[in-house]
């Protein structure tokens, strides 16, 4: 068998589950973020994007006071700052 390096960008996600988010395919309300260390989250963000996403990008779609709620709940259980904010040089 031969093992053979594979770019994310080469890798196929199965869709998610019916019923769950089909951004992370986990299973949240619409208007909460989404679950930025869902593997397929991850994947399905750096395929688009070429950067893996951060806890801001994972609530960017979020109203500011929920955005708010969990900057200040995610910074309490250690989550750096740079962490919190959308990435990318844009800030997208
Ligand atoms: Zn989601």
């Amino acid at each position: 068998m031969t093992v053979r390096e594979m770019s994310i960008g080469d890798m196929m996600l199965l869709p998610p589950r019916p019923g769950t988010c089909p951004e992370c395919a986990v299973n949240h309300d619409p208007g909460a973020p989404h679950n930025r260390d869902s593997l397929y989250y991850q994947m399905r963000f750096q395929q688009q994007h070429g950067r893996f996403p951060t806890w801001g990008d994972a609530m960017a779609h979020c109203e500011g006071y929920v955005q708010d709620i969990w900057r200040v709940e995610l910074a309490r259980r250690g989550v750096p700052q740079e962490e919190l904010k959308p990435g990318g040089e844009n800030g997208e």
